[in-house]
């Protein structure tokens, strides 16, 4: 029978079809969660508006709040281990990455502990007879829609700041991935959020999506997912004047001039587009090589590329898992057909694995592909592939480079490979990106605020500003006259 999910402050099953979560490395199923439906939807935001509305969460001090996100991070160390396989087993990811997820989920709730126990509201100054004050209340009931590809960090990354301002939340996970994001309803649970402050809907998108971001008492949407989804939200919510967060796709340029440290940046460009198998929204999955060192560096990163470990996610060396599923296996090799007909060399990769070390077929593998000869218009060069495929373009010098860079409709992320600090300070302000990383690439800290550019979203999370967005602010003003207003005498 399907397990139950967190309606309201009330385990159930949801009135909507089961969803199902396979291990993409084999095809073994994990589980199956009673989805949700519209109705499940209505229950869950009254609930949460009444959870909200009790004086237990209303009224809770910040350093009481505080205190029990604290909480809700010593549970997720606590089963740490627990967390990551699971993760593993409901998306692929290689255990070594999963880990890291869990960690950085414990760490976003720490700080959002934090962050609620020392924000402060601002006394204005005052300019006439009154003391002003800008004071910052929990937003409503908040809808925080995440994809598939590091579920338990982008599910804690909109769950903590939210629960930092005083909101409920209905966290809808995506349909292939709906186990972790139970379990942090259950962890929630278990550090004394009260009921019905946080509710857990698994269900496709189209269903439990849409009647979250159209409910008329859904007062915030925090979105991470495709832009294509992520501009039909956007629609929905200027009926509703909503605010909402979208942290969408990307293609990101990765940048190495011939000044750059080779070694570091064949390492960081492999890890920059194959770690993830390159599901990640910040892959640097378009790589800009200064002419004068293309040849050199291509076969520097072929020859690393070959020697990646891909294979059984629970064994601690593998660096590529499988991708999430068959279903969007066959959309990258769709891609990959695409690059070969727009004239593109496949000069590694281009093929599912194959050999005795590893039971391949059964699972959703892909080999890390690397393209050459393609122009920068070229579709599989412009659109997002979500995948472990990278292309490689030449360029002449930084204004070449600025052109090519910047000629896409995304601007999420991009690396800089040079020992030369002017153009690095130079090129990342002129480069279109939400992150830019110099010398390094993928590195985060839940301190530094994160989000994109152009059609990579709108709205920054993480940073203490990031518990802003789930808060209205409020002006007040104290009188202090000591006699009546004059205007109606
Ligand atoms: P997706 O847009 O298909 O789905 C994301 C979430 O939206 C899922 O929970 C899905 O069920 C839900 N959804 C689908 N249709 C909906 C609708 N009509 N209304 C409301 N919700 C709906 O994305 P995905 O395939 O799960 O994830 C991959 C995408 O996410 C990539 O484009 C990737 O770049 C992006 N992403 C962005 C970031 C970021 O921080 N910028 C991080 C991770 C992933």
């Amino acid at each position: 029978m399907a397990d139950p999910i967190l309606i309201g402050g009330e385990w159930k099953p949801g009135r909507g079809p089961d969803m199902v979560s396979i291990y993409p490395a084999d095809g073994s199923e994990n589980g199956v969660v009673a989805g949700a439906d519209a109705a499940d939807v209505d229950e869950a935001v009254a609930k949460g508006r009444a959870a909200m509305a009790d004086p237990a969460w209303r009224d809770m001090k910040p350093h009481e709040r505080g205190g029990l996100l604290m909480g809700v991070s010593r549970l997720i160390s606590e089963r740490h281990e627990e967390l990551a396989r699971l993760q593993m087993r409901d998306n692929g990811k290689p255990i070594g990455e999963t880990r890291a997820l869990v960690a950085s989920a414990a760490g976003t709730f720490r700080y959002y502990g934090a962050v609620a126990e020392t924000m402060e509201d601002e006394i204005t100054p005052s300019r006439g007879p009154y003391v002003s004050m800008s004071i910052y209340d929990p937003i409503g009931v908040v809808a925080a829609i995440t994809p598939w590809n590091s579920p338990v960090a982008s599910d804690a990354q909109k769950l903590a700041p939210a629960l930092a301002a005083g909101c409920a939340v209905i966290l809808k996970p995506a349909g292939v991935t709906p186990l972790v994001a139970l379990e942090l309803g259950r962890i929630c649970e278990a550090a004394g959020i009260p009921p019905g402050i946080v509710s857990v809907l698994p269900g496709p998108g189209s269903v439990i999506g849409d009647a979250l971001v159209t409910h008329p008492d859904i007062a915030r949407v925090a979105f991470t997912g495709g832009t294509e989804v992520g501009r039909r939200i956007a629609r929905q919510a200027a009926d509703k004047l909503m605010p909402v967060s979208l942290e969408l796709g990307g293609k990101s340029p990765t940048v190495v001039f011939a000044d750059a440290k080779i070694d570091h940046a064949v390492n960081g460009v492999i890890f920059g587009i194959f770690s993830s198998s390159g599901e990640s929204c910040i892959a640097g999955s378009r790589l800009f090589v200064q002419r004068g060192i293309l040849d050199e560096f291509t076969a520097a990163l072929v020859a690393k590329t070959e020697a990646l470990r891909i294979g059984d996610p629970a064994d601690e060396r593998t660096q590529m898992g499988p991708l999430v599923s068959m279903a969007h296996r066959d959309g990258i090799e769709r891609y990959v057909a695409l690059g070969r007909a727009e004239g593109g060399e496949v000069l590694t990769g281009g093929a599912r694995p194959e050999g005795s070390g590893f039971d391949y077929e059964k699972g959703s593998f892909y080999r890390p592909t690397i393209f050459a000869g393609l122009p920068n218009d070229a579709r599989m060069v412009q659109e997002e592939i979500f995948g472990p495929v990278l292309a490689i373009l030449p360029f002449d010098d930084e204004d070449d480079l600025v052109a090519q860079a910047n000629d896409t409709v995304f601007g999420l992320a991009c690396g800089l490979w040079t020992e030369d600090y002017r153009r690095a300070w130079r090129l990342a302000r002129r480069i279109d990106a939400g992150t830019v990383w110099i010398n390094t690439y993928k590195m985060f800290s839940i301190a530094t605020p994160f989000g994109g550019l152009k059609e990579s979203g709108t709205g920054r999370e993480k940073g203490r500003q990031g518990i802003r967005q789930y808060q209205e602010q409020k002006a007040l003003y104290w009188g202090t006259n000591e006699t009546p207003i004059g205007w109606a005498d």
